[in-house]
């Protein structure tokens, strides 16, 4: 079964995207559709037994779109919409993900068609295990090979599984931990892997908003502060994003779920939201907000900035009209169809592009990966070193001026980067380097392409050149 949507399949909207983009690139035509190309798929399917003695049949993917840089990179997602041209879908725009912020991986993603909710904790673990089982047989896992993480409807739980399935059928394998990414952290994961995707949001909309000239083009005035948001989304992502743009100063005016959603004009306390929401799983009655039960009207709610942060498809050339949002922010994968996109831009509205957008997880998920090659938790050499070097450098500056810094203040300058602050660290310089790049490949083509195509060019040129390296085309 495919998701047909207006004209175009998930999977026929990230080639029409790469399409637009390819033809502005000068790549010869045979290259070109080597990078389109989904270099494999594994479909498998096996009896899980279910906890009252049943069996039953699941059904899953594994997809790699493209193994011009390796491992391959991409999340599994237990979702009752899995199909195969969603996970080509989702693979293709992984290696394009990976290229734009220069991750050095190819792009893959796994599916189960399973809702989660469904099932017991025994029963997802059984699943999980097998499907691992499965992966291993083929040669669809390995930290060299292909490298899943969490993504819709999976989380560090079911990345515990996997790694450990792994790691009793590979004894002797120094990288085994290196075989998926989005642990808990103390099975070999990363502080800072959860919010990942959420502040790579928070990041790139603070850069499109940061840009006088871009904010104006729109209408609006320049910096995230007062901007008016609603998200579509609660979980991972959404939560996240809306978290980190509050923060900021983004005023949150509507939050959205599949089955409900509210808004406030005067904004909305996240927390307090986010803990409604997963008590209650119903927005409708959240204290202070007007709420509905037609959710999807939601995207169309008068606001500056619209973060889709759910699933695909969600805007469409049906209610793409009537969506007001200056700035679509794409913190799901594919929520724009293409004739939505095309009627969005012939609005005006500035889409700042998944593929570019919700980066931030690989991004945190390669750091993971390198911390699990190199054995060693970032920070954990050089932080005393630092502190201690920092101490005494305040020491002499308090001499020289005969003042002491207050305590608070003092141990703020001192304070050596830890885990966490390094992997923000990179994070925020992978999110605004790769803006930046992208904003010039626009101003190339004399901004009469959108943010989408030049990020797809750069994506393109970058995994062209890895083939040219190769000197198989010209
Ligand atoms: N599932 C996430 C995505 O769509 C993360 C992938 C990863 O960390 O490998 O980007």
């Amino acid at each position: 079964m495919t998701t047909v949507t207006e004209n175009f399949s998930f999977n026929e909207q990230v080639n029409r995207n790469f399409d637009r983009a390819a033809a502005l690139t000068s790549h010869d035509a045979g290259v070109l559709s080597q990078i389109r190309a989904c270099n494999a798929v594994y479909r498998l399917s096996f009896p899980l037994r279910r906890d009252d003695g049943r069996v039953e049949v699941i059904e899953g993917w594994r997809a790699e779109h493209s193994q011009h840089k390796l491992p391959t990179k991409g999340g599994i997602r237990f979702s009752p919409h899995v199909n195969e041209d969603e996970v080509v879908a989702l693979a293709g725009l992984m290696s394009y993900k990976c290229a734009i912020v220069d991750v050095p991986f190819g792009g893959a993603k796994g599916g189960i068609r399973i809702d989660p909710r469904a099932y017991s904790v025994a029963e997802l673990e059984r699943i999980t295990r097998r499907y691992t089982y499965e992966l291993i047989r083929k040669n669809f896992i390995g930290p060299g090979v292909d490298v899943p993480a969490p993504d819709l409807g999976t989380g560090p739980r079911e990345m515990a599984w996997i790694a450990d399935t792994y790691m009793a059928t590979t004894s002797g394998d120094l990288n085994a931990l290196g075989c998926v990414t989005g642990k808990p952290v103390g099975q070999g994961g990363i502080w800072g892997r959860t919010e990942a995707t959420g502040r790579g949001v928070y990041y790139g909309v603070r850069e499109a908003c940061q840009n006088a000239d871009d904010m104006l083009a729109i209408g609006l005035t320049p910096g995230l502060a007062g901007k008016r948001v609603v998200v579509q989304g609660l979980g991972n992502v959404g939560y996240h994003a809306a978290k980190f743009l509050s923060e900021a100063g983004a005023l949150i005016v509507g939050l959205a779920e599949y089955n409900s959603a509210a808004y406030n004009a005067d904004g909305i306390d996240v927390e307090v939201a986010f803990r409604h929401w997963q008590a209650e799983r119903n927005l409708t009655n959240l204290p202070g907000t007007t709420g509905t039960t037609r959710s999807a009207e939601a995207l169309e709610w008068d606001c500056d900035i619209l973060v889709p942060a759910a699933l695909e498809q969600q805007i469409r050339k049906e209610n793409a009209p009537r969506v007001k949002a200056r700035i679509i922010a794409e913190g799901a994968n594919g929520p724009v169809t293409p004739n939505a996109d095309d009627i969005l831009t012939a609005k005006g509205a500035l889409i700042i592009p998944d593929a570019y957008l919700n980066a931030g997880g690989v991004t945190v998920s390669y750091f993971e990966w390198l911390k699990n090659l190199s054995h060693v938790s970032f920070g954990r050499m050089e932080r005393r070193y630092e502190e201690a070097a920092s101490r005494r450098l305040l020491g002499a500056v308090e001499q020289a001026t005969g003042k002491r810094f207050p305590e608070p203040e003092a141990a703020s300058i001192v304070h050596g980067a830890n885990e966490l602050d390094l992997v923000n660290s990179g994070l925020e310089e992978t999110m605004c380097s790769a803006y930046a790049a992208i904003r010039e490949i626009r101003a190339r083509h004399k901004d009469l392409i959108d943010l989408r195509t030049a990020a797809f060019v750069g994506a393109i040129d970058k995994i062209a050149g890895s083939y040219k390296d190769l000197g198989i085309w010209p």
